[in-house]
């Protein structure tokens, strides 16, 4: 090991929708890696141990090695050219990258979607219908004492959520940490993340609406059916219990996964949970939040919110943005041939998406930025590599309870960040479609006679 070690404090890890920023980062600086993780969990230490640039290209075009600045130009000529361009991604990069991806598909009146169209795009449908009873995870750690996960299995997938949030820590109200909560875990199967359950709640597949429904009718007061076990798999009795302690505990909260969106009901078991929240803050205080798969999905979805007005698939064919899942979704666009030119950034859909979705993509001139090399990569005919962020990029980044996270960089790279590439892209369609030129003069007018107004 060299003598040039750098130690970083609060580092952040951007893997998964946690993203814990307690990481103490010990790095080599001239092997340019990161030898030793604190306060890490198993999937956080293989992002930030195992993280080195293979010796990529800087960019390839049609299979050949080539520098950024001629994969900007090919890259911007396809854009300007499409008719239809579809913007995709997003989910693992900056705040500041996934703004400069909206301003290209507003000038070019294209499509921008991102990952959540395939994971907690219902639950935003909902929220839009039912609305949200939120909360930040600090808050669940210091108060809840009843806590239910739904359709998830965080012991996996979000490994510190239990240690640092939801199960375990000590918190203000909550001083004997998890022998002061309740935790119920409702689900399909029994996962790894049963075992921390004091109730385990084993749904029939598909029938979560049903027995989120029941469970609003029993916290209303309502009658409810004993055949309910038949439908479901779960007796009237657990749920009777349950909703018994979700009216009289003093703070719950509904931490809920894809298990719950992506299956039959997708928006509709969105909403049921979330009315159920909306019902229970009659008897008590209760929140509702997914649980957030990749490290800035959620910085993807207050982004394009913040800019046009929706969370995901949109479209400004028209000048304006326009909000329809199913038809401006990424998979449905491309299932149905629509789109005829693709920029995916710091995502790898041919890797899950569909097969006509996938056989779309390689039908159209695709654009890719990523830090490694993807399926989505090998079919593209531009394909920029890209610094890592969070290890080598700073910025911004959106935990899944919406609080804005800073990133703190353990070493450069040789390769330029999402933002850089974006914007060097934007700045040549502005050259070659003219956008921009309104806004230039406007604000040359501002300097010549004083501040615009
Ligand atoms: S829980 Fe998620 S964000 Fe936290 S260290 Fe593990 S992988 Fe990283």
């Amino acid at each position: 090991m060299s003598e040039n070690i750098r130690v970083i404090e609060n580092a952040t890890c951007t893997f998964c929708g946690c993203v814990c920023d307690d990481q103490i980062l010990t790095v080599d600086m001239d092997a340019k890696r990161i030898t030793k993780v604190q306060n890490t969990c198993v999937l956080g230490r293989a992002w930030f141990t195992e993280h080195a640039h293979e010796d990529r290209p800087e960019a390839i075009i049609g299979g050949k090695e080539a520098t950024t600045a001629e994969a900007v130009e090919a890259a911007a000529q396809i854009l300007a050219a499409a008719r239809f361009p579809v913007i995709y991604g997003l989910s693992d990069t900056t705040c500041e990258a996934q703004r400069q991806a909206v301003a290209i598909a507003d000038m070019l009146g294209g499509n921008i979607d991102t990952t959540t169209s395939v994971c907690h795009g219902p639950s935003g449908i909902a929220f839009e219908g039912v609305g949200e009873s939120t909360s930040t995870l600090g808050e669940i750690r210091n108060r809840a004492d009843l806590v239910v996960f739904w359709g998830g299995n965080p012991a996996e997938s979000h490994p510190r959520l239990f240690g640092r949030y939801a199960v375990t820590p000590k918190g203000m109200y909550v001083p004997n940490g998890k022998r002061d909560r309740t935790v119920v875990l409702v689900d399909v199967r029994r996962t790894k993340s049963a075992p921390v359950a004091d109730i385990f709640i084993q749904v029939k597949p598909g029938k979560d609406f049903e027995v989120l429904w029941a469970l609003r009718a029993l916290v209303k007061g309502r009658p409810v059916d004993p055949g309910i076990e038949a439908t479901t798999g779960v007796s009237l009795a657990t749920l009777e219990d349950l909703a018994a302690r979700m009216k009289s505990c003093r703070y719950g909260a509904l931490l809920f996964g894809m298990g719950l969106t992506m299956t039959r009901g997708r928006h509709f078991n969105s909403g049921a949970l979330l009315a159920l929240a909306t019902d229970l803050n009659r008897y008590t205080h209760f929140v509702a939040k997914p649980v957030r798969g990749h490290g800035n999905v959620t910085g993807a979805d207050n982004v394009v919110s913040w800019q046009t007005g929706f969370p995901f698939g949109v479209n400004f064919s028209r000048g304006f943005p326009r909000f329809n899942p199913g038809e401006f979704t990424t998979v449905d666009l491309l299932s149905r041939g629509d789109a005829d030119a693709a920029l995916i950034i710091a995502s790898d859909p041919a890797s899950n998406f569909p097969r006509a979705a996938v056989e779309r993509l390689g039908e159209i001139p695709v654009i890719v930025l990523d830090p490694k090399a993807t399926e989505t990569g090998r079919l593209a005919r531009v394909a920029f590599t890209t610094a890592t962020y969070g290890i080598n990029v700073p910025g911004t980044v959106y935990r899944m309870d919406d609080v804005a996270i800073g990133l703190r960089p353990a070493f450069d790279s040789p390769y330029p960040s999402d933002e850089d590439v974006l914007m060097a892209i934007k700045q040549r369609l502005e050259e070659l479609t003219g956008a921009g030129k309104g806004a230039a003069a406007v604000a040359a007018q501002g300097t010549a006679a004083g501040p615009a107004a």
